[in-house]
């Protein structure tokens, strides 16, 4: 067991469906701590360079659309092997294949618009923490 960091997202279908707090009540009750958290809405740039390794697939655009289309909630979440209970947490990429109870089976309304985004490794933590937060506007929470 290790303390890690990982980047959570609330997408843009999330919170428009007002989900912001169901959403991070589950991270609190299932023992993760936010330590940075950021209301924002993200520029077709800043979205581009997030997901620029999947910049050859055909849902590419789409995808840079949907994350631009309103608000999103940038977190650092802390806790115990948090980067893989986040993407328990969060469920299957599509909801229709997510396991009941999880936030993609609760709130995903597609495999685009599936409600949040968790990084997949501790190197992707690492980059995609340092792509939204300074290092001062992250907290210890351990
Ligand atoms: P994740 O790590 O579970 O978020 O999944 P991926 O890294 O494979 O994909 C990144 C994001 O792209 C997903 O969370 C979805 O929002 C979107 N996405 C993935 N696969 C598809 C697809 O087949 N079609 C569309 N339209 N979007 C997709």
């Amino acid at each position: 067991m290790s303390n890690e960091r990982t980047l959570s997202i609330i997408k843009p279908n999330a919170t428009k469906d007002n989900n912001i707090g169901n959403i991070i009540a589950r991270f609190e009750k299932e023992g993760l701590r936010i330590a940075a958290a950021k209301l924002t809405k993200l520029s077709k740039e800043k979205a581009e360079g997030f997901y620029i390794e999947h910049k050859e697939r055909p849902f590419f655009n789409s995808l840079v659309n949907f994350m631009t289309s309103d608000l999103v909630v940038l977190m650092v979440l802390e806790g115990e092997n948090a980067i893989t209970r986040n993407r328990e947490i969060m469920g299957a990429t599509n909801p229709a294949e997510a396991a009941e109870g999880t936030l993609r089976k609760l709130y995903a309304s597609g495999i685009e618009e599936n409600a949040v985004h968790g990084s997949d490794s501790a190197s992707s933590a690492e980059r995609e923490i340092s792509y939204f937060f300074e290092k001062n506007e992250i907290y210890d929470r351990f």
